[in-house]
């Protein structure tokens, strides 16, 4: 086996790394028998060494000359042949997919005199000169890097001087004088000639897709999906079938299943006598493949046995780009298939139904964010609505924005915070900037596997193609139809699912599968539209109940209030992980609380106190009794004080300017005395947590008390309550000790009091360095800890989590200091390792400590298999995460 470079016969499926996608699967595929044009594939390594040296390994030439007489041999023909030249697609393929956003350069191997033997070979005059003129404008633009303009605005000069409107009209004396025009081109912009060796052809576009690895679009897209820009892209180097030599040819894009709805049976797009990238431009409307059975029922059913053998094989939906040459077809690539949301879970359960895979697998098949996608509003059918057009539906969702027209204009909007739909002709690569900032797509052409589809449904943006209605000018910035005109900014509404696109804003409506989170199966079916949303609740009832059934993390939600915790238990919370106690001590009671603050005396504090009891211990009352039966972690209050007293700026002015009228109230300045005093240059590091809790005699008492004689009143009541007390920012042993004491003397007194035995769990947070470090100590007093990841990630980066976000983050993100937000997904090598110390020195000390992480965290799905992973018991998040969160945990359990 070579070094760098790879027949198709090498590699397989599995070797993605080197081969990239692409390669891989054509080596997968050759494997498997499937007809496809002999090739070999240069290895991702070759172009990391490129990107390195700024040169391609000297072996690789030698390389790639031994593969192309092998390719010779295969084909019977020779490079560069006068009479009977072979031709080559050199082609781009990187480890994940990346559509379009890399070159590929057809038909490597013509010049003025092969051009000729093509003719001859073919017996097709016509399309050699095209095939010539396709290579001199693709190499033009790719390799040479001249601009497209250039070429398209001498075709449509050639087609003005005809008389003609589409180049499908123009003769072959046309095209030839075109190949000259193109080559003057060249000549003019670059100081030399369109290369005529088929060597230095190949060579030269074998460097233009190395260097289309660095592209801003595709970084942008790599950005975007999270991919390491380290990783290179292979080169496939393919023989040449032609898919544009007349009626019996064409070229398609075939799926094994709908990859926007997930139903079965085959899907695609067909062209007759058409090239390559005709279809995936969406330059052209396509016929479905129907239009194939009919033209050619022998390629059509080569092509249905070879889906068949995919998807068999790969046990998935794949897609394919096959061609048809003279009635044989050609596969020219496969892999597994983007799809859709709702397509993941429906496919995933198919797969299951027809026992391709395992329940185990199919968890694995959908992930938490395609979940949380089922979860957006849609559409509300009987609100008011006025439709324009309908296209194709290509990615599902509900968007409603202010139509723009170009890439840049939805970027500048988005970036002053507008909702926008981005209208387009068709897309092309250099408009995914617009297309990740805008909240819809929308084009009047192309078909369901266009450009502007794939790359939607990869993003999981709402998308509707193929609009034909729309009559679209982005010079004039506005759109056409039925006799309307819209214009840029104006809100238009495009429903994915369906299609349609409506004038103004339309009403939205819980989707069926929040409906089914909410009120369960049974509603959801009845209230299903159609069967395949029948299908889709079941699917997602099934994959969840799976989940459910194979995970080991628990999951809780943060929840404050009985309402919340009431959704959070519909929606399958086993408890409540944090319940945050600061809204008890706003709106009115804020006085009661600046009483706490100004007060003289001990007294005149436990008064105070007294006032908040009854209140405090009403709340518990309300969320321990909605929690019946279920733990439920109180954390004891947890900001500064002053976040609930005024803001000393305001006080400040309001004070000077009754001074100045000579009207002061003596009650304001002493507040701002106080105010002032407690003012903290960095708060988030100040008086707060545990801190209050020892520094305000009788504060955390107060707390402690309310929930301790909710509890009692509970279990009189004959219920099941089962809160746990939670101390905040600790960083030391003796710190919790305090509290500890101070519970467990109150929990004798009320149990006392009540005649109930009161044995509340006591345990802290984990969200300073210092706490994790000292885990061993603290597990001592602690019967549970819970990762407070928000400000453990603050207090271990030394970030501010309320400041830097907009600061720098997004500078960090681009210079790769920060693959991700560390507070969207757990930095793993530093605050993780923190996790990990402490749940062992915790275990180490107390082997039945009970471990959760509660904060934003706990919805992440990289972070739940981390949690999984290091050994917590449970994980807790936001009540509408919740699903998510029990889905990726079965699947890091699997
Ligand atoms: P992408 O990754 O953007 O799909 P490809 O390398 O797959 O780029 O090629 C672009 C287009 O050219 C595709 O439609 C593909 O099917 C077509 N193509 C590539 N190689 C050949 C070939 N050897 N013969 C005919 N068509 C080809
Ligand atoms: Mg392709
Ligand atoms: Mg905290």
């Amino acid at each position: 086996m070579a070094g760098y470079v790879w027949d198709f016969s090498e590699g397989d499926k599995d070797a993605k790394d080197l081969l990239g996608g692409k390669g891989a699967g054509l080596a997968e595929m050759t494997r498997l028998g499937l007809p496809v044009p002999p090739g070999f594939t240069i290895t991702t390594q070759a172009c990391r060494e490129y990107m390195r040296d700024g040169e391609v390994p000297p072996e690789l030439r030698v390389e790639v000359t031994m593969a192309m007489r092998r390719l010779e041999d295969a084909m019977h023909r020779h490079f560069g042949d006068p009479a009977d030249p072979l031709l080559v697609s050199v082609r781009s393929g990187a480890k994940f997919s990346m559509p379009g956003m890399m070159e590929t350069v057809l038909d490597v191997g013509l010049n003025d005199l092969t051009v000729h033997g093509l003719a001859a070979f073919t017996g097709d005059e016509r399309f050699a000169w095209d095939s010539y003129r396709r290579l001199v404008q693709m190499f033009g633009r790719t390799v040479l890097g001249i601009a497209g303009e250039e070429f398209s605005d001498a075709l449509d000069k050639a087609k003005a001087a005809r008389g003609v409107s589409s180049d499908v009209d123009l003769g072959t004396d046309d095209l030839r004088e075109l190949v000259s025009t193109y080559k003057e081109i060249v000549r003019e912009q670059t100081g030399r000639e369109f290369p005529q060796s088929p060597r230095e052809q190949l060579d030269l576009a074998i460097t233009a897709v190395f260097n289309s690895w660095n592209t801003e679009r595709a970084r942008l897209y790599r950005r975007q999906e999270r991919i390491s820009d380290d990783l290179g892209t292979a080169v496939n180097v393919c023989a040449m079938v032609f898919g544009n030599l007349g009626p019996t040819s064409g070229t398609g894009v075939a799926f094994t299943r709908d990859p926007a709805t997930g139903r079965s049976g085959v899907y695609g797009d067909y062209l007759a006598n058409a090239q390559g990238e005709d279809v995936v431009a969406g330059i052209r409307n396509t016929s479905g493949l129907a239009e194939l059975e009919r033209l050619d029922p022998e390629a059509y059913a080569d092509l249905r046995t070879a889906m068949r053998r995919l998807e068999t094989h790969y046990r998935d939906l794949c897609d394919i780009e096959f061609t048809v040459e003279r009635g044989k077809l050609w596969m020219l690539q496969t892999r597994v298939g983007k799809r859709t949301a709702p397509a993941a879970f429906r496919v995933a359960v198919q797969l299951v139904d027809e026992h391709l895979i395992t329940m185990d697998e199919a968890i694995d098949r959908v992930t938490g964010a395609q979940l949380s996608q089922l979860l957006f509003p849609q559409f509300d059918p009987s609100g008011a609505r006025e439709l324009l057009a309908k296209g194709m539906a290509a990615s599902p969702g509900a968007a409603v924005g202010m139509a723009v027209f170009d890439a840049e204009t939805a970027q500048a909007w988005a970036a002053d915070g507008k909702d926008v739909v981005l209208v387009r002709r068709e897309t092309n690569p250099d408009d995914l900037g617009g297309m990740i900032a805008s909240v819809g797509v929308l084009t009047a052409r192309g078909g369901k596997t266009s450009h502007a589809a794939v790359v939607a449904r990869g993003m999981g943006r709402t998308c509707v193609v193929g609009a034909e209605a729309l009559d679209i000018d982005p010079v004039a910035r506005r759109l056409k139809v039925a006799g309307r005109t819209v214009h840029e900014g104006d809100v238009i509404a495009i429903d994915g699912s369906t299609g349609e696109i409506f004038l103004g804003s339309v009403p939205v409506r819980p989707s069926p599968v929040s409906r089914y989170l909410e009120d369960g199966l049974e509603v959801a079916i009845a209230e299903a539209p159609d069967d395949e949303t029948r299908e889709l609740v079941v699917a997602v009832d099934r994959i969840l109940t799976h989940a459910d059934s194979v995970r080991r993390l628990r999951v809780r939600a943060n929840a404050d209030t009985p309402e919340d915790a009431e959704r959070a238990r519909r929606l399958g919370a086993q408890g409540i992980g944090l319940c945050r106690t600061e809204h008890m001590f706003l709106g009115e009671r804020r006085v009661l609380v600046e009483r706490v603050v100004l007060a003289q005396t001990d007294d005149e504090r436990q008064e105070a106190f007294d006032a908040l009891l009854p209140v405090q211990r009403e709340d518990f009352v309300g969320i321990l009794r909605e929690m019946d039966g279920l733990p439920a972690t109180i954390r004891l209050l947890d900001p500064p004080l002053h976040e609930f007293l005024p803001d000393l700026t305001e006080l400040s002015v309001k004070v000077a300017l009754a001074e100045s009228r000579g009207e002061v109230d003596p009650h304001d300045v002493t507040l701002l005395a106080a105010v002032r005093r407690m003012h903290e240059a960095n708060p988030m590091l100040g008086l707060r947590g545990v801190r209050l809790g020892l520094v305000i005699p009788g504060l955390f008492a107060l707390q402690i008390r309310a929930v301790c004689e909710a509890t009692a009143r509970l279990l009189a009541d004959g219920l099941a309550p089962r809160p746990e007390i939670m101390v905040p920012l600790v960083g030391s042993v003796q710190e919790l000790r305090l509290v500890r004491e101070e519970a467990l003397a109150i929990m004798d007194a009320v149990s006392q009091e009540t005649g109930q035995r009161l044995d509340l769990p006591v345990g802290c947070m984990i969200e300073l360095p210092r706490a994790a470090l000292t885990a061993d100590r603290l597990a001592t007093e602690a019967q549970f800890f819970s990762f407070g990841t928000n400000d453990l990630t603050q207090t271990t980066w030394g970030f501010s989590r309320d400041d830097v976000e907009g600061a720098f983050f997004a500078q960090y993100t681009a210079n790769g200091v920060l693959a991700v937000s560390p507070f969207e997904t757990v930095d793993q090598r530093g605050v993780g390792r923190l996790v990990k110390i402490a749940v062992e020195e915790g275990r180490s000390v107390r082997p039945d400590l009970h471990l959760g992480v509660c904060g934003e965290h706990g919805g992440d799905p990289e972070s739940i298999r981390f949690f999984h992973a290091v050994g917590l018991d449970y994980v807790s998040c936001s009540p509408f995460r919740v699903p998510v969160a029990r889905l990726e945990a079965g699947r890091a359990a699997v």
